[in-house]
């Protein structure tokens, strides 16, 4: 904690020095990504900084329309010498804009962060990236009724609804200082559950139709075809939650979903124990122990083959 506060002063020092802010966070982002900077984006404009937010994918969660703010959300960032504050982003390379030549805050919860920034505000115990901002941000500046709902709404999406298996007190005291500032549980919950699109229910049908097990039902593949996508008429963001359909069966320890864009192939790994981390990172991707994914240019066979041997080589299966 007296590093994090440390932190927080230089952090509050780049703020002051350029009071031009670019937020940005991952490509094909989620509900912690999205409301993780459009939380911060809330505080910062109520401090009178110039502000912008902005996420670099055509395909932003559209169920998040709820969330203060998500209007202004660009797509193009407009500010060329402005301070970056980068969520939830393990790699330069995910953020999906040239910055090489950048200053960058990097506030995150990923164990495979890269520390690309020139600060970098990486807490791998957090389970959502909310928890690092606000933990940072509430030693700065009031945090605001809207700055809790946007912190609630990627916490609840990033512990699955409280289910996952970092929960802790902690983190159940963190979603209550949030709720005590203001954030609505019943409406958090509701808009993001209960306004999906149908596209999403389609393509869950074709998931699970593709159900493969391996190794003794320990590991289970989906595939999504790119016809099979546009047939469905469904979006990236319309997949969310669908690999941890396959994680749920009582035999899975690891859960793989392979989807086939135009020039390659979007893997999630889920798993219930072993740590998948480092598997997601010898592939070149990311993430989270129980977490990750990657991108691969090769046919969906041909990669599950390869991740497969790989989970077997590192004795990942009990
Ligand atoms: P998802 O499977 O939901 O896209 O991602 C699961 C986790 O892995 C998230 O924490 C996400 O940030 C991380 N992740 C997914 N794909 C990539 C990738 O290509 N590179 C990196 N570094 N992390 C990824
Ligand atoms: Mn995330």
């Amino acid at each position: 904690m007296v590093e994090m506060s440390h932190q927080a002063s230089t952090f509050k020092k780049l703020l002051e020095r350029d009071r031009k802010i670019t937020i940005l966070s991952h490509v094909n982002p989620d509900p912690d990504a999205i409301g993780r900077a459009l939380g911060i984006y809330d505080c910062l404009k109520r401090q009178q900084f110039q502000v912008e937010v902005v996420n670099a994918s055509e395909d932003i969660p559209l169920y998040l329309d709820f969330l203060p703010h998500y209007q202004r959300i660009k797509k193009k960032m407009d500010f060329s010498d402005s301070l970056i504050i980068a969520c939830d982003c393990g790699s330069l390379d995910r953020l999906g804009f040239a910055l090489e030549d950048r200053e960058i805050v990097n506030i995150d919860h990923h164990v495979t962060n890269t520390r690309y920034g020139a600060l970098n505000i990486v807490d791998t115990e957090a389970v959502s990236s909310s928890q690092v901002a606000f933990s940072l941000l509430k030693k700065l500046y009031p945090v605001s009724r809207e700055s809790a709902i946007c912190f609630y709404a990627a916490l609840v999406s990033d512990t699955q609804y409280f289910t996952s298996n970092n929960m802790s007190q902690s983190v159940l005291d963190f979603a209550s200082t949030l709720v005590g500032l203001g954030a609505d549980i019943v409406e958090v919950s509701q808009k993001m559950l209960h306004r999906r699109s149908l596209a999403s229910l389609r393509i869950l049908g074709v998931a699970l139709r593709s159900l493969e097990l391996r190794e003794n039902a320990q590991v289970a593949i989906l595939k999504i075809s790119q016809e099979e996508l546009a047939h469905t008429g469904a979006k990236m963001s319309d997949l969310d939650g669908v690999v941890d359909y396959a994680k749920s069966l009582a035999t899975v320890e690891v859960a793989l979903m392979l989807v086939e864009r135009r020039d390659d192939v979007k893997v999630s790994l889920r798993s219930k124990c072993v740590d998948i981390g480092k598997l997601a990172s010898h592939f070149g991707g990311g993430g989270h122990s129980n977490a990750g994914g990657f991108e691969a240019r090769r046919d969906m066979e041909t990669l599950t083959d390869e991740i497969i041997a790989e989970i077997k080589k590192r004795g990942l299966l009990p």
